[in-house]
């Protein structure tokens, strides 16, 4: 759904003449829209280079064009590191989303370090079951992710 700009973010229900507020409920400071939430805004932007920090990728977020573009580009073959990023970019697409629905449906609030947890332990949990082979790249990675 995120991918093909089809989430109902503030943004598209304007368009459709659903008068909503079309503030961002993440950061305050923007319209809500697929690229706003998942790479403009600084909430998720925060989240997501942390993410990428963890895996060791020295590069800042980019657009949400871009971004995809760079994932689809690098996230090739069987390693530690593309396994855990694609659960990484999965679940914080995820949690971005859940957490937009939380503030505005029950006006509940998570920070950033908070939604960071969140998905650092559901990519834990995942990698935990997959047989992996301990290279010293994947002890880095391993323990990045709390994996002991
Ligand atoms: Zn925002």
């Amino acid at each position: 759904m995120e991918i093909l700009d089809r989430l109902p973010t503030s943004d598209r229900l304007q368009r459709l003449r659903l008068g909503v507020d079309q503030q961002c409920l993440l950061c305050g400071d923007g319209i809500e829209s697929r690229d706003h939430l998942f790479s403009k805004c600084a909430h998720s932007k925060q989240i997501w280079s942390s993410i990428l920090q963890m895996c060791s990728i020295e590069r800042d977020a980019l657009v949400w064009n871009a971004e995809l573009q760079w994932l689809c580009a690098n996230l090739k073959g069987k390693s530690l590191l593309v396994f855990s990023l694609k659960l990484a970019w999965s679940t914080f697409v995820y949690h971005v989303w859940e957490e937009r629905n939380r503030r505005k449906f029950c006006s509940v609030a998570r920070s950033g370090d908070s939604l960071l947890h969140c998905i650092r332990e559901d990519v834990k949990i995942r990698v935990q079951i997959k047989p992996i082979v301990i290279l010293d790249v994947n002890r880095q990675l391993c323990v990045a992710w709390g994996i002991p």
